[in-house]
């Protein structure tokens, strides 16, 4: 039976080892090493839906996760002060009880038409009525696509409770790594023993604790997003309306996150060290959690990170996931959703042996992962701003690909096969989302002679008052947050 060792039981290191042993089941072997003197890093704590099919897939439920982990719905983000003061827009999850496959040129063409008529109310995606009301669809959480906000050390320690007797599980540190040829001999614990396998996993967040001994290009992107901290700081919370979104709330130097949780907002500080200081970060953060929850700054950690990636992210018989392949700034919580498309890409290009062909073929996957990633997140700076010299860096230094899409808006629309290939993530409609959000959809004369140069006039008023009918239907039957809460966690 092949092997397969897992490093780290962080999010990453938990979520691998449950999709592989789900869908190896006993064709493989899967060991977990981690070192329980070491904490997880904690921070992880908002997803996309991508998590809800890594649950359905292992079996695990969103009910069960909310009675036992403090974990909450969540429908989207909320950005805040991007264009400066007392602005904000969503950007949001998919809509219930619209076919996402088959229909994409109706919600493409429906949001064109919205926008057009000043009645853009995000079309593709979940109207912003139930962000601002904190209500839920009705068919939450059980058969439709949904995200979650999770506790990260719950939510690990929960899902690998369920897995203890199907994987070997063993606490200690690996104090050495034995390597020939960039391939991977042995693991060294701290009690002496050697641990070989077949194929291994570095989940070792930061610390990438085997890739460091390989030999892979790290690409460094500090200069395209710069942000390289993050002081966290928790706030405990009785909730008077449980809110269903994250929120990123724009500063001089930064953003600010807020993640609800049943008991508390994850919350925290992102913030460039090229343009502030450590104390100074301190002191804006403080501020705001004064102002916005009458708290002062409690935490004494500050996050060092950089920005960047590993190029190929398989070498031999080892492969990295989470924070171990790289790291962008959390502003999309595209990193969860990395890990889960990481570990769904291994069971697809590892058949149980090795080969170049998959090799190749993965890590070519990967860089278009981290691409993708990077050229959405970084378009979010696109803001004009001027208010302090990291504003003023982030749209002196905007790249090319930006300007030339706006100036693309300006007699025309995103085409529905402009993001085509960026998979799953950061497709067309998010792109059209963040570009009204950001007010680069300012000429109607470009969306008009996009619509009528293709004949799209009438087809694209017909989708949009199609979707209409759909949204008036689920704004009709949505549900408190809470009461939905409340109902799961009182289930016995
Ligand atoms: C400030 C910040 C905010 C974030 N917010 C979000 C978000 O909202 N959404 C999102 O999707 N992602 C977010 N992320 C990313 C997210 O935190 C990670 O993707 C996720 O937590 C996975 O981490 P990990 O499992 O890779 O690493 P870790 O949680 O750091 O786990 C590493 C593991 O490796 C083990 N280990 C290390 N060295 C050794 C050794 N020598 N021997 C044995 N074991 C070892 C440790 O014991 C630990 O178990 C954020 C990250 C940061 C920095």
């Amino acid at each position: 039976m092949k092997k397969i060792t897992i490093v780290g039981n962080g999010t990453a290191g938990v979520i691998c080892s449950t999709f592989f042993k789900t869908f190896w089941k006993d064709s493989a072997e899967i060991e977990l090493i981690f070192d329980s003197k070491k904490d997880i890093i904690g921070v992880g704590e908002s997803t996309t839906p991508s998590i809800f099919e890594y649950l359905k897939y292992i079996g695990v439920s969103s009910r069960e996760l909310i009675k036992n982990t403090n974990c909450l719905l969540k429908l989207g983000i909320k950005f805040k002060n991007w264009k400066g003061k007392n602005t904000h827009f969503y950007h949001n999850f998919n809509e219930p009880n619209i076919n996402h496959n088959s229909l994409n040129d109706t919600y493409f063409l429906s949001s064109a038409y919205g926008i057009l008529k000043n009645e853009f109310d995000n079309d593709f995606y979940l109207q912003n009525f139930f962000l601002e009301e904190n209500k839920v669809p009705q068919s939450f959480p059980d058969d439709t696509s949904h995200a979650l906000h999770i506790d990260a050390k719950k939510f690990s320690e929960y899902i690998l409770s369920k897995f203890k007797n199907k994987i070997s599980i063993i606490d200690s540190e690996i104090i050495n790594v034995e390597v020939e040829n960039n391939i991977i001999k042995s693991l060294i614990l701290e009690d002496g023993r050697k641990i070989k396998s077949d194929l291994f996993i570095d989940a070792s967040g930061f610390s990438r604790i085997l890739f460091k001994n390989l030999d892979s290009e790290w690409i460094n992107m500090s200069s395209y997003l710069p942000m390289n901290r993050a002081i966290p700081n928790p706030i405990k919370k009785i909730y008077k309306k449980i809110p269903t979104f994250t929120l990123a709330e724009s500063t001089r130097n930064g953003w600010i996150w807020q993640i609800p949780l049943q008991d508390r907002y994850g919350s925290g500080y992102n913030y460039s060290s090229n343009f502030t200081t450590d104390e100074e970060a301190k002191k804006d953060f403080d501020k705001w959690l004064c102002k916005n929850h009458n708290v002062n700054l409690e935490s004494d950690r500050t996050i060092k990170y950089e920005t960047g990636y590993y190029k190929n992210q398989w070498i031999g018989n080892c492969i990295c996931i989470g924070l171990a392949s790289g790291f962008v700034e959390p502003l999309e919580s595209s990193s969860i959703h990395t890990i889960i498309r990481q570990a769904l890409y291994i069971t697809n290009f590892y058949p149980l042996n090795i080969n170049e062909f998959s090799i190749k073929t993965y890590n070519r996957k990967l860089q278009n992962v981290y691409k993708t990633i990077f050229d959405f997140i970084r378009l979010h700076y696109y803001t004009k701003r001027n208010d302090s010299k990291f504003h003023s860096y982030m749209n002196e230094s905007t790249p090319d690909w930006i300007k030339e899409l706006e100036s693309k808006l300006e007699n025309s629309f995103i085409n529905f096969y402009d993001f085509f290939d960026n998979d799953d993530l950061f497709t067309t409609m998010n792109y059209i989302t963040l570009c009204n959000g950001l007010g680069l959809i300012k000429s109607k004369k470009g969306i008009e002679s996009y619509l009528s140069n293709n004949n799209f006039l009438d087809i694209s008023k017909s989708c949009y008052q199609q979707i209409q009918k759909i949204k008036m239907i689920n704004k009709y039957n949505a549900v408190d947050h809470d009461k939905i809460i409340n109902s799961v966690k009182n289930l016995h």
